[in-house]
């Protein structure tokens, strides 16, 4: 399958395309799409798709099957071959993208400056959670972390977003901090860089500077365990 329109511009928001499958009358794969498939810990996205003679079927979820991207469609009547316009509800889009860079942002401070790592992620628009390897529960840490990655995202660093053959990109472990994240499957790693402080693998959708993202606001750690601390924030 040709690359995903997200993974060079996340802030396309519409395109045109042709219906390459239908499946059920529900799973519809896309010749060319934006939209982005539940993965990595973050949410799907939804949208509108249009056929061109103006019936609308909304995008109610979109996951990724057999290494395709299927769209799931609220009503029959798709047909291969059709040519639609597509819409992102860039408003759930957006903030996601505001979340899934915050939580680099923080994997950036707890690495550096905790020496833990982010074991697992899950993404909404109503909040994020993240999960850390932390052994004894240190709320103020995770405070100090909060606050430290509210300060690095003043600084209204660049985030880009580039391509390294495997072999280069295995040569630096930093690339890896999100282990889950990361295919082992794949030759060109997408590098997400957030310029002067962190990069990582990743597959996903990111604002175009730390400005973007607002200021992360604690909510709540929850001791899950040995090595496993849970912590919500929010986006403000
Ligand atoms: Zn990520």
């Amino acid at each position: 399958m040709d690359k995903a329109l997200y993974m060079d511009d996340s802030y396309l928001k519409e395109w045109d395309t042709k219906v390459k499958s239908v499946s059920q009358d529900k799973f519809i794969v896309l010749e060319k799409t934006a939209f982005f498939p539940r993965g990595g810990g973050v949410e799907w996205d939804t949208g509108i798709i249009t056929t061109d003679d103006g019936r609308k079927f909304n995008v109610v979820y979109t996951g990724k099957f057999s290494g395709e991207i299927s769209h799931e469609v609220d009503k029959n009547g798709l047909k291969v071959g059709d040519i639609v316009h597509c819409n992102l509800d860039w408003y759930k889009r957006y903030l996601l993208m505001r979340y899934h860079t915050a939580t680099h942002v923080l994997s950036g401070v707890f690495y550096n400056e905790y020496n833990l790592k982010i074991t697992g992620n899950q993404l909404t628009t109503e909040k994020g959670r993240i999960d850390l390897n932390m052994d004894e529960m240190d709320v103020d840490s995770i405070k100090k972390a909060i606050e430290k990655s509210n300060e690095i995202i003043k600084k209204g660093l660049s985030v880009q977003i580039y391509y390294k053959s495997r072999e280069e990109a295995e040569k630096d472990p930093d690339l890896f901090k999100l282990a889950k994240e990361f295919s082992h499957d794949i030759d060109t790693i997408r590098i997400v860089d957030i310029k002067g402080f962190d990069r990582q693998a990743d597959g996903g959708c990111h604002v175009k500077n730390l400005d973007e993202i607002g200021k992360i606001k604690f909510k709540e750690a929850v001791n899950k365990g040995k090595n496993f601390k849970r912590v919500y924030f929010t986006l403000e």
